[in-house]
């Protein structure tokens, strides 16, 4: 916002204030397409270039740096920024499940010799058109198992890790539970690997995985009509919004393509996010340390009946919030 004084009679704006609505502007626009076009390409520029696959780690380090940055210069909510005692723990899931993503990308040659692939890999194709077919495969695959942790009750324990979140962050996308985490990576990439994924391209795969730590931004950034098309953050709120079968829409973590054709896309421009929207309405005093995290979903006390993840009704007395207007195209 542009602060501006009146001096003698005339309008003046501050430099500082210049500045930053500038940069504002320049985030708001920008970030987006930075971080997929300008980092998913620098990925795929120095790995079809033959370069060391740390380069890939370098990229994802600059993608988190800007990310946080951003969420500074342009937030949602301001109060989404501020830690509360999650911070670490977050930065464990992180960690771990990075971790695990690195270690599957580096067991695929491993995987090949046992399991040798029939010859079916595009090879011939643009490298970048290799990695975008490779995106879209492995999106169907992890939106419709996202999709079934939501029906089925065993996989919604480990999944709930996930929708505990009570503000929207960047991290976010990585706090997960390994074994959540594993069956839906799985399911993305397990039919990439039976036709002969090739190591380069589940590397770039890999690093596209950890870009769109964009869904979960707190950034409050402008993508024009592609926001019904590409899954980020204005569509993925939806999906965490807190009272249950309410949130069951926009599963995709790369696009919304398979939710259109699922029929579980939902999306009201009206819409205001807060905290008291998100988490679980079912479960508001969900365990928040990671350990507990780790353990919960094994336990009695972590499941649901699957009355309560298919049916709009809420645990908490409230009606399911309604969309605001007329004509909403938000489904419950
Ligand atoms: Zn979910």
């Amino acid at each position: 916002m542009s602060v501006t004084a009146t001096i003698h009679g005339m309008s003046t704006t501050s430099p500082t204030s210049t500045a930053a609505t500038a940069a504002q502007a320049v985030a708001r626009y920008g970030y987006v397409p930075f971080m997929l076009i300008g980092l998913n390409g620098a990925g795929i520029v120095f790995t079809a270039g033959g370069a060391q696959k740390y380069w890939l780690l370098a990229v994802l380090v600059v993608a988190i740096t800007t990310t946080f940055l951003v969420e500074l210069v342009i937030p949602y909510d301001t109060a989404w920024n501020r830690d509360r005692a999650d911070s670490t723990r977050d930065r464990i899931h992180v960690a771990v499940n990075e971790t695990l993503i690195l270690a599957s990308v580096a067991a695929i040659p491993l995987l090949a010799a046992i399991v040798p692939a029939p010859p079916l890999w595009p090879h011939s194709w643009p490298f970048i058109a290799q990695v975008l077919a490779a995106i879209l495969v492995a999106d169907l695959g992890i939106t419709v198992v996202h999709l079934a942790s939501h029906k089925i009750g065993v996989l919604w324990r480990f999944h709930a890790v996930h929708h505990s979140v009570t503000r929207f962050y960047g991290l976010n996308g990585q706090m997960k539970h390994p074994l959540h985490q594993t069956v839906e990576m799985a399911a993305g990439v397990a039919p990439l690997i039976l036709i002969g994924l090739p190591v380069d391209v589940a590397s770039v795969l890999a690093l596209a995985v950890a870009i769109q730590l964009l869904q979960h931004s707190n950034a409050d950034y402008r993508i024009g009509p592609a926001k019904y098309v590409l899954a980020l953050n204005e569509g993925h709120r939806f999906h965490h919004l807190k009272w249950a079968g309410v949130g069951d829409v926009n599963f995709g973590l790369f696009t919304l393509v398979w939710d259109h054709l699922m029929r579980t896309y939902a999306y009201d421009a009206t819409w205001r996010f807060d905290s008291t929207q998100l988490g679980m309405a079912a479960k508001p005093d969900y365990p928040t340390s990671y350990l507990r995290q780790m353990i919960y979903p094994f336990t009695h006390a972590s499941g649901c009946s699957l009355k309560s993840l298919t049916t709009a009704t809420t645990a908490d007395g409230n009606a399911p919030i309604p969309p605001s207007g007329q004509g909403s195209t938000y489904r419950l």
